[in-house]
């Protein structure tokens, strides 16, 4: 995620320019970052994000509670009970 690549990492496909939907967990709170700028996969779609950007965002989520969300998703859970049986 950090070290600029020419080629995926997991399947060797070629990267091209494009952004990727974040989700991040902070303690209790499941953060969503959407359209973050990355080099993406185009045979599998693994996203790679720029050292840079990835300071941005770590500076961020040490200080994202005092950001007003865009908007509030409503998330379903499930227990593994429930998926798989127990
Ligand atoms: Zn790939």
């Amino acid at each position: 995620m950090n070290e600029h690549l020419d080629r995926c990492d997991l399947c060797g496909g070629e990267l091209g320019p494009g952004t990727t939907t974040l989700e991040i967990w902070r303690g209790e709170d499941l953060i969503i970052i959407r359209d973050v700028p990355a080099d993406v996969c185009e045979q599998c779609g693994e996203a790679y994000i720029s050292a840079n950007i990835s300071e941005k965002l770590d500076q961020f989520l040490s200080e994202y509670h005092r950001h007003r969300p865009e908007r509030y998703l409503a998330v379903p859970q499930y227990s593994a009970v429930q998926a798989i049986g127990g």
